[in-house]
């Protein structure tokens, strides 16, 4: 990850409540996991078992998400759904570079070309009006990042994905809770992914999901998580051997018991959390609402973000990071464009907005242990200005 830096604090600076500095993100461990993990390893069952089950069942029924597979990555739902929708050599797949690298990578692994749109300056979301005269008969897949957690535009995006027969992946790591037109994020697209890695907001330490909307695909993420077996009909013989035929390439990306076991504990209050984080949120916006040197995203009222991150754009970027790391305050943009990166074959300087956004935004701390006293003193650290 670019950036993540917590802050020095600079001495005779005032300093933050608690009188340490204020990361960025901090990782969530539920009270309650210490015991659940520990009771995994007596049991010496550590593998994919009923705790991977209950966890997938308890995402469906508190999260919403379709059919979720949990996997050992984000990365790899990502990768499989790319495997699973039939994407392959020679390909397309239209995205924003706004967003991780997992995102490109995992495109790149199946021998596609990742083709990238603009975004919106607003939002850091792909721009569906930059999508439709990128489309070529090679089109196959049309992947949307929620930036930060704050839904892409799905209706337009879902439109032009119909109108030209492409499937559409969500790249929803940052967005696990988020709602779209009242609909949960992970049961709106033909695939959705999800992460679960340490400083996401629920933490399997690594970890992930895919969910297929289609009950075939679904049964195929299950099986080709697991090497392609369909472990569920493949009794073992009598001489021991599981019975089985493989008919396409799987992969171990399986979760565990273990993880499982802290993915549960961690969804204990879950909805609770996420309340708190909106709260936190509100606060900045009321805090920030008329400060010169910035400007708010765009936050529309039909779709709820999950909040992962909280940024805007501001003026004198480079200043303000400093001004806010001599107060103990954590600020990064998390991410540029990725297509910078020779892989994806450097930087397009024609992606207008990516390029002012990549100038511009910033993201100030959020986290589940910010206090509304530390939100109140970084409000009051940006209105002395910088
Ligand atoms: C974290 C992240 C991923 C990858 O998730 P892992 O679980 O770390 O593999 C993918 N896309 C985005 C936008 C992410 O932030």
């Amino acid at each position: 990850m670019a950036v993540i830096t917590v802050a020095p604090l600079v001495p005779g600076a005032f300093a933050p409540p608690g009188g340490t500095a204020i990361p960025l993100f901090t990782t969530f461990v539920h009270p309650s996991a210490q015991q659940r993990v520990a009771s995994v390893l007596a049991s010496t069952f550590l593998s994919e078992g009923k705790l991977v089950k209950e966890f997938e069942s308890r995402l469906s029924a508190e999260l919403g998400m379709v059919h979720p597979a949990a996997l050992n990555s984000g990365t790899s739902a990502l990768h499989l759904a790319l495997e699973v929708a039939g994407v392959g050599a020679g390909d397309e797949v239209i995205l924003a570079p706004q967003t991780f690298i997992a995102s490109a990578i995992t495109i790149v692994q199946v021998g596609a070309k990742a083709v990238f749109a603009d975004i919106q300056y607003s939002t850091g979301n792909i721009d569906p009006a930059d999508i439709e005269h990128r489309i070529t008969e090679r089109t196959k897949a049309i992947m949307a990042v929620h930036w930060g957690g704050y839904p892409c535009d799905l209706a337009e995006i879902h439109a032009l994905a119909a109108k030209h027969n492409l499937v559409v992946i969500e790249d929803a790591a940052h967005s696990p809770g988020a709602t779209y037109q009242g609909q949960a994020i992970g049961s709106v697209s033909d695939f959705t992914c999800f992460s679960f890695q340490a400083i996401k907001h629920l933490t399997t330490g690594d970890g992930g999901a895919l969910c297929a909307r289609d009950p075939e695909k679904a049964r195929e993420v299950f099986r080709r998580r697991w090497f392609g077996i369909d472990r569920a009909n493949s009794p073992m013989n009598e001489v021991g051997e599981r019975e089985y035929d493989l008919t396409d390439v799987g992969y171990k990306y399986h979760l565990s018991d273990y993880a499982a076991a802290l993915g549960l504990a961690n969804l204990e209050g879950f909805a609770e959390r996420m309340g708190r984080r909106r709260a936190l949120v509100q606060q900045y916006k009321d805090g920030l609402q008329h400060v010169a040197g910035i400007t708010h995203f765009e936050r529309k009222a039909d779709r709820e973000s999950a909040h992962w991150l909280f940024g805007f754009h501001v003026d004198n970027r480079l200043q303000f990071i400093r001004a806010m790391r001599a107060k103990g305050i954590a600020a990064s943009v998390v991410h540029d464009g990725i297509d910078n990166n020779t892989l994806f074959g450097g930087k397009r300087m024609e992606l207008g907005n990516q390029r002012r956004f990549d100038d511009t935004q910033i993201h100030i701390p959020l986290h589940d242990d910010l206090t509304t006293e530390q939100v109140a003193y970084i409000v009051d650290a940006i209105k002395q200005g910088w």
